[in-house]
């Protein structure tokens, strides 16, 4: 097929309102905006939350934490942020990352370029003066040469689509769009629909309040023990004392934080090393079990015997056989979806106050006025939590009506599912960037490194096209055909495929199934960026 090359732009410089439009004011907009003023850059970011923070601003449930390690998941950018930042635990909880955004924000002086309270809805490109046109549901409307959508991989969570829900009398809350007041759950009875790793964190704290607890779950998942404790003081001093070389390895990194790594495979070792291998790092705790053996996500039987490790540790830890059974997840290798890191998850079913509901065959047909009904049994309750997850990696982008060249939209680039040239770009789509966008390692990471990645790639692309007096970038559809291949190919050569997850697209209706990040590791993709980048862009047509 021969590839559509954009035509060369002869379009007129006029002025727009400002040189860079962000959406979006999490850790990636707030970042592309504070490098995007050191360029000398007029900026405004619109974000829809009433407050900065993106995910950490809107996800507030019952146990919201971190599974990176606070060292690891904050930005490097500046030594002395770094060096003055105390975390006070090993994971960050939401109240003390959501702090951290704050004292960033504060820090920079970023708050002056936000604009609160403000969904962008179009982004339509204007090819004859080459800058885009951004509008809000406020009914503002502003120019800029360049637009960032910063918009964020789990930034549109689903919305409950259970019939009857208008009928329930109760409270419902979802994960993903927690009040900002006080949610107190004592002496009521809850249900939970969701065992996703929002779910797994949040239901050991409710089961502790609440008078009774039903989990409503249809897959199970693999969840490892958090072991969260406070931040060792020197294990602080150690990082601090290097921590431009602890953020260098985690750059150069698999998924953006160093964990030891195991180049055997699984299946070289005999059964009671690979177990002693496995408990050592169930009793580390963490992110990090993947990397126990070299071939646990690229080799099925390596793969199973992780699985059954984690069988054999939920049956030993939940004492009512069939709920053990019913949490033991079968279907799936371990690691394909994204593994929960938890703190008393599978304990929590040992209390006389949590029922499990297994509506795999018995799927939950609507809420009633009493509460959640399945085909086969009402359980009454006063309230229900949604942890039902989110429109991962593409909801947030393809709510907002983007068109790029000859009014294209990107619901009709994207019909077949996400195509992107290394998750930042889209062809058709000049001067509009993607930070972790789908083709981007982004979820498979330490988001934070993906992000200042991103980020800085942008800004340094953004240099060079001054730099030349150009205007406009543009990916090529053959550069874009070639990465989403690469980006396929690397993922079928893994077991990621085999599960029905949010990485896939599998938990939405209707969306096109396609392995959305790119799973070839964080160092290596950062490699071939700046590969790109030092080939005067190779892949992309600069104009102007
Ligand atoms: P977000 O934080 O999602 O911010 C995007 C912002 O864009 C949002 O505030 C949103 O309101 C705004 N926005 C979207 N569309 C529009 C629009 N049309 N107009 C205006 N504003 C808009 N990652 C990790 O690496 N480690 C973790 O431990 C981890 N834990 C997580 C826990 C939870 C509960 C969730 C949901 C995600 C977690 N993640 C984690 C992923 C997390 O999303 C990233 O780490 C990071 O916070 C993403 O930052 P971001 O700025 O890219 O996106
Ligand atoms: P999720 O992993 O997609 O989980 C959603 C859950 O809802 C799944 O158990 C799903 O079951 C269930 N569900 C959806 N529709 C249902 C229905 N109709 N009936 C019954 N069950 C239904 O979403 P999440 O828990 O919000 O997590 C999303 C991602 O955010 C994570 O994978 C992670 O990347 C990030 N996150 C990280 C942390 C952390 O530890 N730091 C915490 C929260 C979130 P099925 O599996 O059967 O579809």
């Amino acid at each position: 097929m021969a590839a559509r090359q954009p035509p060369p732009t002869t379009a007129p410089r006029q002025t727009s309102d400002f040189d860079a439009v962000i959406v979006g004011a999490g850790f990636a907009g707030l970042y592309m905006l504070y490098r995007l003023r050191g360029l000398g850059m007029s900026v405004r970011v619109f974000e829809a939350g009433g407050g900065i923070g993106g995910t950490w601003y809107w996800n507030r449930y019952p146990g919201a934490r971190c599974d990176v390690e606070s060292m690891d998941y904050s930005y490097s950018f500046s030594d002395e942020l770094q060096q003055e930042w105390h975390w006070t635990e090993r994971y960050a909880a939401q109240p003390e990352i959501l702090r951290y955004i704050e004292h960033v924000a504060d820090r920079f002086d970023l708050h002056r370029d936000v604009t609160l309270e403000t969904r962008v809805t179009a982004a339509h490109f204007d090819e004859a003066v080459n800058q885009w046109n951004i509008m809000t549901n406020r009914g503002g409307r502003v120019s800029a040469r360049f637009c960032v959508m910063a918009t964020g991989c789990l930034s549109t969570p689903r919305v409950p689509v259970f019939p009857g829900l208008e009928e329930f009398t109760g409270s419902w809350y979802q994960t993903g769009r927690w009040p900002h007041t006080d949610v107190d759950f004592t002496g009521q009875h809850v249900a939970v629909i969701g065992t996703g790793s929002s779910a797994i964190q949040s239901i050991p704290i409710i089961a502790r309040q609440a008078a009774s607890l039903v989990v409503f779950q249809r897959t199970p998942n693999f969840s490892v023990p958090a072991r969260n404790r406070p931040l060792d003081p020197a294990y602080e001093r150690r990082v601090k004392a290097s921590y431009a070389e602890f953020r260098r390895q985690a750059r150069e990194s698999r998924v953006g934080f160093v964990v030891p790594a195991n180049e055997q495979s699984a299946l070289a070792v005999p059964p009671e090393e690979r177990r002693r291998a496995y408990e050592s790092r169930w009793q580390r705790g963490g992110l990090g079990f993947a990397a126990a053996f070299s071939d646990l996500l690229t080799h099925a039987k390596a793969n199973a015997t992780a699985a059954e490790f984690f069988r054999t540790k939920i049956r030993a830890t939940v004492r009512d056989a069939a709920v053990a059974e019913a949490l033991v997840p079968t279907d799936y290798p371990l690691g394909t979806k994204r593994i929960c890191v938890d703190t008393g998850y599978y304990d929590t079913f040992n209390r006389d106050n949590v029922t499990l509901v297994d509506v795999r065959n018995d799927p939950i047909a609507a809420i009633t006025a009493r509460g959640v009904r399945t085909q086969a049994i009402e359980y009454a309750c006063d309230s229900i939590v949604f942890a039902t997850g989110f429109d991962a990696m593409t909801g947030a982008l393809l709510t907002i009506d983007i068109r790029g060249r000859a009014g294209r939209t990107l619901r009709q680039s994207w019909a077949d599912g996400p195509r992107t040239y290394l998750g930042i770009a889209i062809a058709g789509f000049p001067n509009l960037f993607t930070i972790t966008g789908p083709g981007s390692p982004s979820v498979l990471s330490n988001m934070i490194v993906s992000i200042e990645q991103h980020v800085d790639w942008i800004v340094a692309c953004l240099a060079h096209l001054r730099a030349r007096n150009l205007d406009a970038i543009e990916a090529t559809a053959n550069a874009e055909e070639t990465w989403v291949a690469h980006v396929n190919e690397v993922a079928n050569a893994t077991l990621y495929p085999l599960a029905k997850s949010w990485y896939t697209g599998a938990n939405i209706p209707g969306k096109p199934r396609i392995f959305m990040p790119y799973v070839g590791g964080v160092g290596a993709y950062r490699k071939k960026c700046n590969e790109v980048a030092a080939r005067n862009y190779e892949g992309f047509h600069l104009t102007g």
